[in-house]
């Protein structure tokens, strides 16, 4: 069964929870709260829409099952990736190429939010410029070249090609055919993005209330009101931010999302030496495979290394074991390298890898489904969802009107459903197709 978080779960035993640089006085939801907007969830989908709602002088409480960034927000690859999982190219095909341009025009706003943030609250996360898509293929060369040109069209020109000679320059491997550089990307400390993002909410008048997890969401037509075991919010909207961590608290949103889970890994410090002749620019890498390694540097030189997914969110019983192979191939010079820490995070999956967001009746809002690449797409879906709840409905209609597919034959069968799409595409990156 996929986690759920109650009341007392820790944060993983990652390096982020290690490392975080703000530890919370945290406060229990008990009895009766009123606000404008009660917001359920503290990871970036939670915490931007907060933001973005209380600089506008509203009333906004936030409630949270575990701490601040708990979940994928606080233990993910730190990887600020521009775009939605599912490619633009794709979307056109599937949704029309309206969708796409409109698509086309958003995608790199969501960063926008993170770089803005992160100077104007004074957040301090190892923020770094820059991400690289590592080819293994001349496959998949000539699909970063698609992939740059389609962009272009849409009037971003970030990205640099790199052939086989220079993604050495950047990756201290072999492996690569090239890569893609797109230097409107970056990455970050994760939980200490999202732990900043509450600070300043709080200093915007916010309140957030942890270890509180919601069991209930309902709405009348004069208010929504969520509830807790020791208390309850009456608000006039609320925005459900749970992702792949809601379980079964608001059903109608069960079937739209899978929860997948995915394995990190950092090893001990490296020493700036060492560390710089893995990564020499200090971007971050992942893989234009389907199952993708995804890797970068820490603020302390370590290499923080991710990859695989279990579909249906459980856990592999050993997570170096299922990830250390993989680091050694790409950088055999760090075999036996001493690992810290080794941790899971759940993303959720929607079947057409595109984000989820809409509105259950009138009060109530929802944003998921990023599907593991989400720390752009939150923070943008946070923001057009305060544009609709403050009247501006026009971003959150494109996207509430896309349809979606749900996952077949409840929660057992969707995860083997999706595992039999899991070695269909592992096979195709064996076979580098
Ligand atoms: C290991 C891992 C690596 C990843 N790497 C990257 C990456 O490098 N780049 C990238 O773009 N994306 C990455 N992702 C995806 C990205 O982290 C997510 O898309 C993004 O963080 C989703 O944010 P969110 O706020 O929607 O969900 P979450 O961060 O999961 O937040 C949901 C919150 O809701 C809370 N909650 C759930 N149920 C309740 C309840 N009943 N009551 C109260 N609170 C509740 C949870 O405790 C949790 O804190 C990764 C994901 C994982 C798991």
């Amino acid at each position: 069964m996929a986690e759920v978080p109650n009341a007392n779960s820790p944060y993983p035993p990652s390096y982020y929870a290690a490392s975080r640089n703000i530890i919370r006085d945290t406060q229990k939801l008990e009895g009766e709260v009123t606000a404008d907007i009660c917001v359920v969830g503290a990871g970036y989908s939670g915490m931007s829409t907060a933001i973005h709602l209380a600089e506008q002088g509203l009333k906004v409480v936030v409630v949270e099952a575990a701490e601040v960034g708990w979940g994928a927000s606080g233990r993910n690859g730190g990887q600020v990736v521009n775009g939605l999982n599912a490619s633009l190219a794709t979307i056109g095909r599937r949704y029309g190429e309206k969708t796409a341009n409109f698509v086309g025009g958003l995608v790199q706003e969501g960063a926008g939010i993170i770089y803005d943030w992160v100077a104007r609250y004074g957040i301090d996360c190892d923020l770094k410029r820059g991400n690289i898509y590592a080819a293994y293929t001349e496959q998949h060369m000539r699909d970063l070249e698609a992939k740059k040109a389609l962009w272009r069209r849409h009037g971003m020109d970030d990205h640099e090609l790199l052939d086989r000679a220079a993604v050495r320059d950047h990756i201290g491997s072999d492996v690569y055919a090239g890569g893609m550089i797109d230097h409107s990307g970056g990455h970050m400390h994760p939980l200490n993005l999202v732990l900043g993002e509450a600070r300043a909410f709080e200093g915007l008048g916010g309140m957030i209330y942890e270890h509180s997890p919601v069991t209930r969401v309902s709405q009348s037509p004069d208010s929504a009101v969520v509830e807790t075991a020791s208390g309850r919010v009456t608000a006039k909207t609320v925005v459900v931010c749970g992702n792949a961590y809601l379980g079964n608290v608001v059903p109608e949103l069960t079937s739209r999302v899978m929860p997948v889970s995915t394995q990190m890994m950092a090893t001990a410090p490296l020493g700036k030496e060492r560390a710089e002749a893995l990564l020499p620019t200090g971007m971050c890498v992942e893989d234009v495979r389907y199952i993708l390694d995804y890797f970068r540097i820490s603020g302390d030189y370590r290499l923080i290394f991710g990859g695989g997914v279990v579909y249906g969110g459980t856990d592999p019983a050993d997570v170096v074991a299922k990830l250390r192979p993989n680091m050694e191939k790409v950088f055999p010079q760090l075999k036996g390298e001493r690992i810290d820490f080794a941790w899971s995070g759940n993303f959720a999956l929607s079947f057409s890898r595109v984000p989820q967001m809409g509105r259950l009746g009138n009060r109530i809002y929802f944003a998921h489904g990023y599907s593991g690449h989400g720390v752009t797409g939150s923070h943008l879906f946070g923001r057009i969802l305060s544009e609709a709840i403050q009247g501006n409905t026009k971003r959150f209609d494109t996207f509430a009107a896309l349809p979606w597919i749900p996952f077949p034959g409840g929660r057992l069968f969707r995860a083997q459903y999706s595992t039999i799409g899991s070695w269909w595409y592992e096979l195709k990156d064996r076979l580098g197709l």
